[in-house]
């Protein structure tokens, strides 16, 4: 008699828990009263995360870190992180709303983005953010004028473009030359003078970002590197400025996450502490996103059919590129555990149901043997896995719980 268990979103499913209600980290016995496929965020984890991040942090007085926005909006998720003290980093009107919402400071927010509409870059000026990062001079004039007609003055920073490759997937590096991000190092100048003449902008910083999903710490010194080039070019010409964001890109261990669950801020921090050659008083900022949430979530979703192919078997489960899209993406890979069964592992490909070839979670990973109603948890998908959601085929778009509200 084959389990129970839905092909479509919906309807509960009841499977008997082989434990104590926990499995692992996970309360499967919660689970199994939840429509699935949905997010699972251990927010001990999170809370554990953020204090590291600040014991490290503030081991150097002049470092202010911001949680980049857009690796997961989740109000609950940002709610946890504005009480732990971070700023927001903001890429849309939408997350600057979302910040808000979530009790973030305005002066806490800086608002990057190759793209600003008129309206967001209002929002940000009716709010009075801490910096907007500028990608280029006509977008300067643009804030200056919005300044204008509301008789303020902007906070910028220009994005500037290192031309340091960093050591990821090549969708998301962002510092290259070619890249469509920032202003180039030798227009530098040039756009700092205009915004000097301008009378509704004030140049206060200077902001990069090479890349995400990085754990050689080579790139941050390279990127430290090419700061300090900068900073003494600009001495010459006595241009000063307060402060020098340095983005994010803090990668996770992803085949690890119970090895490895909180990264290494220490190294991070002390990295940037070592290598970047400040001026008197001058802050460095951080816009950390998968680093902070990255490992706290894990996608839970249930076995609908085990296909034997050929030469190997598929679990195809009912979540899929649309309520996770990073494998499909960039080809990322996630760990995926069952958590309802304590089998003797064998491989599987783990597949979901849309109608695209590259809805593929994993090929050939090694899982407890699976069964139709069984639970998988795709982990490491705190970060860039709910807020990419789409609707997809038609699809429902996935919740996120908190261990909280498991309780
Ligand atoms: N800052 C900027 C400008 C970004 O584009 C991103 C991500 O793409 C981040 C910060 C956050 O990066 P990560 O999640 O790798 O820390």
């Amino acid at each position: 008699m084959p389990k129970p268990a839905t092909a479509n979103y919906g309807m509960t499913i009841s499977i008997t828990s082989k434990d104590n209600g926990m499995k692992g980290k996970f309360p499967i016995n919660r689970f199994e009263r939840i429509d699935t496929p949905f997010y699972y965020y251990d927010t001990a984890l999170l809370r554990k995360t953020l204090e590291a991040i600040k014991a490290e942090a503030v081991k150097h007085k002049n470092f202010v870190v911001h949680y980049a926005v857009k690796a997961n909006a989740n109000a609950k998720i940002l709610n946890i992180i504005r009480e732990s003290g971070l700023g927001a980093d903001c890429v849309s009107g939408g997350e600057i709303q979302a910040a808000i919402k979530a009790g973030f400071p305005s002066n806490s927010i800086v608002y990057a983005g190759v793209g600003k509409s008129d309206w967001e870059i209002e929002l940000g000026l009716e709010k009075n953010i801490f910096c907007f990062n500028v990608e280029r001079t006509a977008e300067l004039q643009v804030i200056n004028e919005l300044a204008r007609q509301k008789m303020k003055v902007a906070r910028v920073a220009f994005r500037i473009n290192p031309d340091i490759g960093a050591h990821t997937h090549a969708n998301i590096t962002t510092g290259l030359a070619e890249n469509k991000f920032g202003i180039a190092m030798q227009d530098m100048e040039q756009a700092i003078n205009t915004a000097q003449q301008l009378t509704n902008v004030s140049f206060v910083g200077l902001h990069f970002h090479i890349g995400s999903q990085i754990t050689d710490m080579g790139d941050f010194i390279a990127l430290c590197n090419r700061i300090n080039e900068l900073q003494d070019k600009l001495e010459q010409h006595h241009i000063n400025v307060e402060h020098i964001n340095v983005g994010g890109g803090l990668g996770i261990d992803y085949q690890h996450p119970n090895r490895v669950p909180i990264p290494d801020f220490k190294d991070y921090f002390n990295t940037y502490a070592k290598h970047l050659k400040l001026r008197d008083g001058q802050q460095v900022h951080f816009e950390l996103g998968r680093a902070v949430v990255g490992q706290c979530g894990s996608l839970i979703t249930k076995v609908l059919y085990v296909k034997q192919g050929t030469a190997k078997k598929f679990a195809i489960v009912d979540a899929g590129m649309t309520d996770l899209i990073r494998p499909a993406l960039y080809h990322a890979y996630h760990k995926i555990e069952n958590i309802s069964s304590n089998s003797a592992p064998e491989p599987y490909d783990v597949v979901g149901p849309i109608c695209e070839s590259s809805d593929v979670f994993a090929k050939q990973t090694e899982l407890n043997q699976c069964e139709r109603g069984d639970l998988l948890a795709i982990r490491s998908a705190g970060a860039y896995g709910e807020i990419m959601a789409s609707q997809y085929n038609c699809r429902r778009l996935p919740t996120g719980y908190t261990s909280e509200e498991m309780i």
